[in-house]
């Protein structure tokens, strides 16, 4: 069955549907026709956003509660299809599909409760009889951009605080997974949202996308995806003066000690690098290894590679789905055309896969002998791709790691206190895991990096809230 969903512009359902939606798993699937906005109908959904602002950012705690709490509700009883739904679009498989869902739900309900402990600060002023009280407003609208690889987590952890904390949002949604943004939309939408609350705007990012970064009446934008686009959002945000959150790529590394437990590293390697097909910002595309286990790292990380499945992602045997369309996959096989050409050594993978459906199947690929020189260690190539680099020990470790324009995740595999400890001091990363993959974190602690990688407050968690939230300081002379 073909979908055909429109956008929420004002609290009605608007636009022609015709932009298609596809199956990475099964070209020949057609998931959905989808509305694809004009710069009118971007400018429209921030007017709505504009108008809804005063009364939603005035609006009773119990009111953005129980929007929250009955989506949360709603997302959790639909998670297998939602989950498959999802998959289905995007191509990770039907147990990372639901397993996102699940997340969403979670990030709603945490947010749920938020709205009921927003809390300020009363003291006094240093003039006496008067007081002086810090409370925390709404920004007003937000732009939220959001990209295809984790297409209903992403979307959950903007719109979820940005809803608690009383602003009103305009989301635009990646291309590629149309289906998840307007299903989160319509829950949110039956939940009870006001009109002009919440708007989504599916299109393309140079059309709705530019139209919201040229909007003097986007109070704030929170972006995660390329770092070429984050650019044009820090850019466009700062010609207007709004505030504005980045989310972009990675280059994490994971670091391997002679000392760690083998079993614990393959398991870390082979989750972090090729799990979701590779494509997480997260990803542990660089596996920096010292010289007294690489060997015996590499042969039983190849090991694993050989029994992975690969193929559609709504199998529920599949391990690893396809990758996410043509264009993602011609930039993997790009990189690992340069990798050979650069001097790496192909151990394992990296050819094209036929299975039963037409799809972008990949066989994951792992290079060895490369250099932290090399284009394969230094640019994000967002596939089932990673390279081995071998160190001496844990200093020249250390350095490689930190050695990268990037800074979201890092790890270390390691049953030394002290190396542990050191590296958790010392990554230049804003997240640190020891004995566990890069990728994989927690919804109630907040989430970003540094460098290259993040810019702006951290997302998820508490910390949210100083994203979208500006502080008032008011005084009082009661006489
Ligand atoms: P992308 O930059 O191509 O697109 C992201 C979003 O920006 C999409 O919605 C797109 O339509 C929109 N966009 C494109 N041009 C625009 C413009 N001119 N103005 C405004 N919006 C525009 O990124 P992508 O390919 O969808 O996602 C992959 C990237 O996302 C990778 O680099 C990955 O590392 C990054 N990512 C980062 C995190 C993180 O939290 N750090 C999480 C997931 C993905």
């Amino acid at each position: 069955m073909t979908l055909h969903r429109k956008n929420l512009i004002d609290g009605e359902w608007l636009g022609e549907v015709g932009s298609r939606n596809i199956n990475p798993s099964n070209t020949n699937d057609v998931v959905g026709e989808y509305a694809s906005a004009g710069p009118e109908e971007a400018k429209q959904a921030i007017a709505a956003a504009k108008a809804a602002f005063p009364a939603w950012s005035r609006s009773g705690l119990l009111a953005r509660h129980a929007v929250l709490k009955k989506t949360s509700d709603e997302i959790m009883a639909r998670k297998d299809e939602i989950g498959r739904s999802l998959a289905r679009e995007e191509g990770k498989t039907l147990a990372e599909g639901v397993g996102e869902t699940i997340r969403a739900a979670q990030i709603f309900d945490f947010f749920a409760g938020e709205t009921l402990r927003l809390s300020g600060e009363m003291v006094p002023s240093v003039r006496p009889g008067v007081g002086v009280e810090m409370t925390r407003e709404g920004v007003g609208v937000v732009g939220i951009i959001t990209p295809w690889n984790f297409p209903i987590a992403i979307p959950a952890w903007k719109i979820a605080p940005a809803l608690a904390y009383g602003n009103t949002i305009v989301f635009k949604p990646a291309e590629l997974v149309p289906e998840s943004a307007w299903t989160i939309v319509d829950i949110l939408h039956r939940a009870g949202l006001p009109k002009g609350v919440l708007n989504l705007v599916m299109g393309k990012g140079s059309v709705v996308g530019q139209a919201m970064l040229d909007s003097p009446d986007v109070n704030a934008i929170s972006f995660t995806g390329s770092v070429g686009t984050g650019k044009r959002v820090a850019a466009a945000s700062v010609e207007h003066m709004r505030k504005f959150q980045l989310e972009m790529g990675g280059k994490n590394p994971l670091v391997v000690l002679d000392d760690a437990d083998l079993a614990v590293a393959v398991d870390c390697a082979v989750n972090g690098a090729y799990f979701s097909t590779g494509q997480r910002c997260t990803a542990s595309s660089r596996l920096i290894v010292t010289d007294g286990i690489h060997d015996r790292f590499v042969d039983a990380v190849k090991e694993r590679l050989h029994k992975l499945v690969i193929g559609d992602a709504l199998d529920a045997k599949t391990q690893i789905g396809p990758v996410v369309d043509q264009t993602q996959l011609k930039q993997d096989e790009d990189y690992i055309a340069i990798g050979r050409q650069e001097g790496a050594e192909l151990a394992f993978g990296g050819d094209r896969l036929e299975r039963g459906t037409p799809g972008f199947y990949l066989q994951p690929a792992l290079f060895v002998g490369s250099t932290n020189a090399m284009r394969i260690s230094r640019e994000e190539i967002f596939g089932p791709v990673a390279n081995v680099i071998r160190v001496k020990d844990y200093d020249e470790a250390l350095a490689v790691a930190n050695d990268t324009p990037f800074g979201l995740t890092s790890g270390i595999c390691t049953t030394s206190l002290k190396h542990a400890t050191h590296f958790k001091r010392n990554s230049e990363a804003g997240m640190v895991m020891v004995n566990l993959p890069t990728a994989g974190v927690d919804f109630h602690v907040p989430f970003g990096g540094r460098k290259g990688s993040s810019y702006g407050p951290r997302e998820q968690g508490r910390y949210a809230m100083e994203f979208y939230t500006t502080v008032k300081t008011a005084y009082t002379f009661a006489g």
